[in-house]
Formats: C-alpha cells, structure tokens, sequence
C-alpha cells in the first residue's frame, strides 16, 4: 500500500509546516498560559484556506484529501495540541455534517463561512446525562405549525434550519464522528511525534554519569518504542484516511487509529516527561504542555472504551 502525497498534499503539507513552525508554535504557548483559545491564530488559518479544508471548493473549501488532511495534521499539532484540536473539530464535526446533509441554500448560508475561515464550526452532542450513550440525549425537536423546539429553553428553530432528515438525526451526527476519529488519530500521531523529537533532543543533551543520557539503554529503548509505535499508528491512520478518500467503509478502521494512536500518545508523553526528569514535571516545560494535552485525545469523539465496543461490533461480537 502506498500512501506517499501527491502534488497538491505536499504542498499543503509545506504551508502548514511552515505556519507552524512560524507562527503558531511561536505564539500558541502564551494562550495556554493565559488559557484562551488562540482564535486570531485560527482566523489566520482561515486566511490560508486551512479551515475548509475537507469541504468541495463549490463552497468555499479546499476539497482535500482525507490523507491530505491528516498529513497536515501531522504539522499543525506538532507545534500546539491546543489549536490543532480546535482546527481539526471546526473542520471535521464542526463543517461535515453541513455539507453532508444540508441542502444547497443552507451550504450557502453556513458553511461557506466556515469553509472561508469566516466562522468557526462547533458540535454539540454530549450532555450532563449523555456523554458516551449519545442515544441517552434529552434535546429534542417537535414539530408545532411550521416551526420546531429545540429544548434549550425556548430556542425555536425555522424549518429552513433543519438540517438533514429529522428522523436520522443520531445517525446523522454519529456518522459525522467517524470522519473525527480519523482526525483525533492524525492529532495524536502529531503529538507523539512531538513529545518523541523533544525527548530525543533532550536526551542528546542532559549529561549524567559523565555522558548524555541517551547512550543509556533505559532511555535509548523508551525513543525506540515511541518511534515504533509511531510508525504502526500512522499506517493505520492513513490506511484509515485512504479508505474515506476511495469510498470505502472505515467505520472499523478510523475506530481502531484512534485507539492505537490515542493510548500511544499518552504512553509516549508520559515516557517523554519521565526523560526529562523533574523538568519535564514544571508545567512551563513545553513537553508539560503535550503531556496535559494528550490524555483528551482518550476521551473525545468517542472514549477508548466506546472505539472497543465499535471494533467488537465489526467483528461480529
Ligand atoms: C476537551 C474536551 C472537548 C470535548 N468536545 C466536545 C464537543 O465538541 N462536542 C461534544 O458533543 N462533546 C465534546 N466532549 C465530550 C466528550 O465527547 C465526552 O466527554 C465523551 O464522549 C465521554 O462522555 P462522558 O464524559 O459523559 O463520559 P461517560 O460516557 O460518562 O463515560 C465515563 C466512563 O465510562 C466508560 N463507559 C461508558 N459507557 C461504557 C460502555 N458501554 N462500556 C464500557 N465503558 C463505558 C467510558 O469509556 C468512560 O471511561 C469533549 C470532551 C472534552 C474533555
């Protein structure tokens, strides 16, 4: 299997590092520090054509590949977890499910100002009492005359804002999470790449016992298993990628990236701090940063536990 970039990816893939490296890992670091999101970043992104990135130009996006996506992922988290997740929801479960099931004149109205970096896209599924029994949810819509009730307290909803069939709502949304496991996978694979270069750049350097600490076995075989990992759980994210991008099911696919990737990014954070000793503890040290982002990537878009039941269900179980 092949998956190396054609033309245009790698062209993407160019732009993202650069803006990465240039910009976001230069500037994401004080917003964690303050905790806000880093949006005049995302409006930035919006201003290179990043944030339409999986919707057809028609409406405004880029219309790239699935693989693309992931290949710029791997770019865009390797400088800041933090607005690598924002920008990977506005463009998967933020953006999709208007471009899957709205009709013409709602494309028009929505996503192209999304897909234009315009608006940033949300996604709203989990409640107090439905997190991963999404099917547990207690919003819902009733038809009264020609308006429908969405139960946030007297929010009323016009017909012409009515997304998809309303008798396929669930389905409508749990489908659109497919595409964002394939995404939270690209974002782990890019935060175990970054925990890997900082630890192996680390080691090179710390001196103990009258040499670095790299030529330890202890440390060298952690890198080696990271780095291993690694690899296995990018084949299975692009493999899962390149499946979407032909047509064909990945349901179990994208389920079984996202469980790889997502345990090993917590694995290979944990191991990166451990490296780096009592610096990599201060929550200032950039690999504090990564090691509090990764344990999400367990969480969102379905838990690990949720990706189980998936794969089981594929199985046959
Ligand atoms: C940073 C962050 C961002 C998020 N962003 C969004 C967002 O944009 N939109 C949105 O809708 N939601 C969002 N979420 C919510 C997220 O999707 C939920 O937290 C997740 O689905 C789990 O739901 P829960 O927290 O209610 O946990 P619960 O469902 O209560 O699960 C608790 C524990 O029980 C386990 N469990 C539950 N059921 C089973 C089972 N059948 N078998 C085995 N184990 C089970 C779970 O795996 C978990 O370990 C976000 C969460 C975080 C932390």
């Amino acid at each position: 299997m092949d998956f190396s970039l054609t033309e245009s990816e790698r062209d993407l893939v160019g732009l993202c590092r650069e803006f990465a490296q240039k910009e976001i890992a230069a500037r994401a670091p004080l917003a964690w520090e303050e905790a806000r999101c880093p949006t005049d970043l995302l409006r930035e992104m919006g201003g290179l054509g990043l944030l339409g990135m999986l919707v057809p130009e028609e409406w405004g996006g880029v219309g790239m590949s699935t693989v693309g996506f992931v290949a710029a992922m791997e770019q865009i988290g390797l400088a800041d977890q933090s607005v690598a997740a924002a920008w990977q929801a506005h463009v998967t479960i933020g953006s999709l499910p208007l471009y899957l099931f709205g009709d013409d004149p709602q494309r028009e109205r929505w996503l192209r100002p999304l897909a234009e970096g315009r608006s940033l896209g949300a996604f709203g599924l989990t409640e107090p009492d439905a997190g991963s029994d999404a099917r547990g949810i207690r919003t819902k819509a009733e038809r009264r005359d020609d308006t429908r009730e969405l139960y946030f307290d007297d929010v009323w909803v016009a017909d012409d804002h009515l997304i998809g069939d309303p008798s396929m709502g669930l389905s409508q949304f749990l489908s659109t999470l497919e595409v964002g496991r394939i995404s939270i996978a690209a974002l782990s694979l890019s935060l175990t790449q970054a925990v890997l270069d900082m630890a192996t750049d680390y080691a090179r350097q710390r001196v103990q016992f009258g040499q670095p600490i790299s030529k330890f076995q202890a440390v060298q075989f952690k890198l080696a298993d990271i780095a291993t990992e690694l690899e296995a759980a990018r084949w299975l994210t692009y493999r899962a990628a390149s499946l979407r991008d032909t047509g064909q099911p990945f349901l179990k696919e994208a389920s079984m990236a996202k469980l790889k990737a997502s345990r090993l990014a917590v694995v290979a954070a944990s191991e990166a701090v451990q490296i780096h000793g009592g610096l990599g503890y201060m929550l200032d040290s950039p690999v504090a940063r990564f090691y509090c982002d990764a344990k999400v990537l367990e969480i969102g878009e379905g838990t690990n536990e949720i990706q189980h039941l998936v794969i089981a269900r594929a199985l046959g179980c």
